[in-house]
């Protein structure tokens, strides 16, 4: 990888939301032949380089597809990572003349936006919806592309949660240390055991957010936040009572909690990939295309609740193939599917994109 890269790999872990893309391509991995599989990822540097690691013992090709620089999952929810991304870097990368086979593996979590029928139509290369995560690539194919029940859920382990939870520590207190010494200046009254002291409030309320609350069960975000926090001002105002007896430091460290919980309460689950964000499901009702938070403007696909037109329903299996909380059900008497646990859709739209019958709607 040349300098830049890593330069922008480094930067792109802290500001992934802007987009941080590298050339469209062909990669050969290893010594592939014509018979080797084709994968295809997004364009983003971080996608790119993780999915290299995974594969790096194959022979195979991978096609890095333009994306904008998103990652999949937001690409494809996005409209960034879409049909026309696949069509483009196929035609381009001359993959045609270096298979003999027509079969692209995608990652599932491409599938809000990539549509396997016109792919087929125009190019001929059959889609297959691989595994969620890049580290299953290699067992998938060897599996002859048989994809396992784990393999097609999206979690939220412990290592994912300290991921996320950093990505926010250090977003939010370059912001806030900015404002913080600039301000510094005018009132000396903000001196660095007042800053540490704000840093730690920042440490405990963001990383207690992510690694605790999803194992809260309440129904909404919002409420896991607010009962968290409840916790955390009682600790303070006991700690700044009866230990450091200090009236600033207890007046500072409510008022600058409660601005984070504030930020956090927000959309704490759409900020994690295992539960519908709230903030989009609002603004969707409004009848806004698209939403504000943080930094960001994110386009939203329909929010509510999926309908199955169960005499429509062809027993095709897409929607289990597609569905990254494993909630489609397939009866095996009458040869058709059920959702089950409803309320644990976070309406990525992938069942209703690709169902072949169109018989999933959102209401
Ligand atoms: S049921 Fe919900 S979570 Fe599953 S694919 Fe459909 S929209 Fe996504
Ligand atoms: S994708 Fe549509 S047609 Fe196919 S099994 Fe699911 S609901 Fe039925």
């Amino acid at each position: 990888m040349s300098v830049k890269n890593s330069i922008k790999l480094g930067i792109s872990y802290f500001f992934r939301w802007t987009g941080f893309p590298i050339e469209p391509t062909l990669i050969k991995i290893g010594n592939p032949t014509s018979e080797s599989p084709v994968l295809l990822t997004c364009n983003f540097i971080l996608t790119v380089k993780r999915v290299l690691k995974a594969i790096k013992n194959l022979d195979c090709y991978l096609l890095i597809a333009p994306s904008k620089g998103i990652n999949v999952w937001c690409g494809a929810c996005g409209d960034d990572f879409r049909t026309d991304s696949v069509l483009s870097i196929l035609k381009t990368s001359g993959i045609d003349d270096l298979v003999s086979h027509r079969t692209l593996i995608l990652p599932q979590l491409s599938a809000p936006g990539i549509d396997p029928i016109i792919i087929k139509k125009k190019t001929g290369w059959n889609i297959i919806f691989g595994p969620v995560y890049a580290k299953d690539i290699p067992s998938f194919i060897e599996q002859k592309f048989c994809k396992s029940e784990a393999q097609r859920i999206v979690r939220f382990p412990f290592s994912h949660r300290i991921e996320m939870a950093t990505l926010y520590f250090f977003i939010l207190s370059v912001l806030v240390s900015t404002i913080y010494w600039i301000s510094a200046f005018f009132l000396p009254i903000l001196n660095l055991l007042l800053y540490l002291d704000t840093i730690l409030i920042f440490v405990i309320i963001i990383y207690g957010t992510m690694l605790i609350l999803p194992s809260i069960p309440t129904e909404t975000g919002k409420t896991k936040v607010w009962i968290y926090e409840g916790i955390i001002l009682l600790i303070i105002v006991l700690f700044n009572l009866f230990i450091i007896f200090n009236l600033l430091y207890l007046i500072w460290n409510i008022i600058f909690s409660l601005l984070i919980t504030l930020i956090m309460a927000e959309d704490f689950h759409g900020l994690t990939p295992i539960y519908k964000s709230e903030l989009g499901a609002k603004t969707w009702k409004k009848g806004d295309k698209k939403m504000k938070f943080l930094f960001g403007e994110y386009k939203l696909q329909p929010y509510g609740q999926i309908i199955i037109k169960r005499d429509k329903c062809i027993g095709c299996k897409v929607c289990i193939e597609v569905c990254p909380r494993n909630l489609y059900l397939f009866d095996e008497n009458d040869k058709k599917v059920d959702l089950r646990n409803p309320e644990k859709c976070i309406n990525c739209n992938a069942c209703v994109k690709r169902c072949l019958a169109q018989c999933l709607e959102i209401n």
